[in-house]
């Protein structure tokens, strides 16, 4: 076993502390990798604060980990030492299962390992994510970082990017369509940039009016605040999608009104309770749908990837040392986010 430290939550209520485990040697098919840089996912925070019920603990968080290769095994072609690689929300799948085989690893039928809150199939032990100075992954969920990307803006491309991508695609999101993006934070405005490169045009829902101007900046044609009940009337019937990334429940109806007939909205957001249940009738009178999604398959992450790379996309980032991660997940409650934190581990 290889010594790694980190930084961990031991319970929900205490803040993240330093935590020395271990990371498996690497075997055959693994990729070593020292950990530059690691963005703070929203979800970082619901499972660090126990918003989701129990996990393992110490939890150390951290699923969109860039770093550099130190070492691989003998199998390993996809990789050298000296490379620049991205690790997301998965370590490991069955890769056996009719999802795995269709590349949707996300939707392994017996589950996927995560990167943090996982089970190792290799030790039986928990994994921990990327608020460490290292892991230890099979390279078949390593992805390849373009070189022209900055690899601390990268970061969140692999959850926030693919998280967004995924559905973007999935419902064919491309020119001639109205989209509407909810929520412009860490998902959002990577939302907003995708969609936007996808030749799409853009609208973005937020309840913070200080948004509007970045959100035009980021990509977007038009910005509406969600809590103007006027604003909102004026949308109604005007989109194709809406990708809704809100972390907190709310009231779907009036963005469920302002899809077209056909139209859908999908959720990504992961609130600690349920939304309210959504008229039905404003589904039924216009045949929307109300849709969900999870992050992204790894050859979709990798085609994201090089999307990014050809389109010179990251996210907008302010770095932290991690230390101040509380502080962090604090101002992320707020909706404090512009609009990705990204740990600097050389201060670990
Ligand atoms: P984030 O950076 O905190 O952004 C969420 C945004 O939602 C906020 O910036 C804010 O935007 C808006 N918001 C927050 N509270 C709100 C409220 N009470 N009412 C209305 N709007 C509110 O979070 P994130 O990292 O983007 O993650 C968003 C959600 O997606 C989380 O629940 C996370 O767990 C989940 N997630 C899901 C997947 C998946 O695979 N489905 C993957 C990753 C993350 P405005 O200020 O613009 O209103
Ligand atoms: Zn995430």
């Amino acid at each position: 076993m290889i010594p790694a430290r980190g930084f961990a939550a031991y319970d929900a209520r205490a803040p993240l502390a330093p935590y020395s485990f271990e990371r498996r040697d690497p075997g055959p098919n693994d990729v070593q990798i020292q950990i530059l840089f690691c963005g703070v996912c929203h979800s970082d925070l619901h499972a660090a604060r126990g918003e989701w019920g129990e996990v393992p603990r110490p939890l150390v968080p951290g699923h969109e980990i860039v770093g550099r290769v130190t070492a691989v095994g003998s199998h390993v072609t996809r990789f050298r030492e000296g490379d620049m690689a991205g690790v997301g929300c998965m370590v490991d799948s069955c890769q056996r299962c009719p999802s795995c085989a269709q590349g949707l690893e996300q939707y392994c039928e017996t589950g996927f390992v995560g990167t943090y809150m996982g089970v190792e199939v290799e030790t039986g032990r928990p994994t921990n994510g990327g608020y460490s100075d290292k892991i230890v992954v099979k390279e078949h969920f390593v992805l390849r970082i373009p070189d022209n990307l900055d690899p601390a803006g990268a970061a969140p491309l692999l959850c926030a990017g693919i998280t967004t991508y995924s559905p973007l695609r999935h419902w064919r999101v491309g020119p001639g369509q109205r989209v509407g993006i909810v929520g412009l934070g860490g998902l959002g405005h990577m939302g907003v940039k995708l969609a936007r490169a996808m030749g799409a045009e853009v609208v973005v829902f937020t309840t913070s009016p200080d948004k509007v101007a970045d959100a035009k900046r980021l990509g977007a044609h038009q910005a509406v605040i969600s809590r103007d009940p006027a604003a909102m009337a004026a949308e109604a019937g005007r989109f194709d999608f809406i990708l809704n990334t809100v972390a907190a429940p709310h009231d779907l109806d009036p963005f469920l009104l302002a899809l077209k007939r056909d139209g859908t909205m999908t959720l990504v957001g992961v609130p600690s309770s349920p939304h309210p249940s959504p008229g039905i009738a404003n589904l039924i009178f216009r045949r929307r749908s109300l849709a969900g999604s999870l992050i992204g398959g790894i050859a979709e992450t990798q085609e994201m990837l090089d999307f990014c790379g050809e389109h010179g996309l990251t996210a907008d980032i302010e770095m932290i040392p991690m230390a101040a991660i509380d502080t962090a997940y604090d101002r992320m409650i707020r909706g404090d986010v512009k609009y990705r934190f990204v740990i600097d581990l050389a201060t670990l």
